[in-house]
């Protein structure tokens, strides 16, 4: 039996179907994904081709780079989808995603824009990158 992984913005909007599972998530604590998300934000690449988006007018795409957009919910603002437009990958917001996602946090990322006002002390690898 093929598995899938589901999930959605607040208002419901957009949802995603992921085929297969979740690869283990990073938590990227860089100055452009804590602006979006309002903390660090946590997130699973996956291949486009496993990924089924529903709701695809309701979603804004924000080029924050030259090689990569951001989308969020037009309706509600949901941070969802962090999508390199050079490969066919696709990061997906973990706390977008129902429960169980039979995942753990793995590692974490550019923690050398890390916020001041808190500490990583879960013991899990820090890149500085
Ligand atoms: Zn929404």
């Amino acid at each position: 039996m093929t598995k899938y992984h589901s999930g959605g913005c607040l208002c419901g909007a957009v949802t995603f179907k992921v085929t297969g599972d979740l690869a283990a998530p990073n938590a990227c604590h860089c100055d452009q994904c804590r602006k979006q998300s309002g903390h660090y934000w946590a997130s699973t690449d996956l291949n486009e081709a496993d990924v089924e988006i529903e709701g695809a007018d309701a979603l804004t795409w924000f080029q924050s780079s030259a090689k990569v957009r951001r989308g969020v919910c037009s309706q509600c603002g949901s941070f969802l989808f962090w999508n390199p437009t050079v490969n066919d990958t696709i990061a997906i917001a973990m706390g977008a995603f129902d429960q169980p996602t039979d995942v753990n946090l793995s590692m974490h990322i550019f923690t050398s824009q890390k916020g001041d006002y808190y500490e990583i002390s879960d013991g899990l690898p820090q890149n500085e990158r």
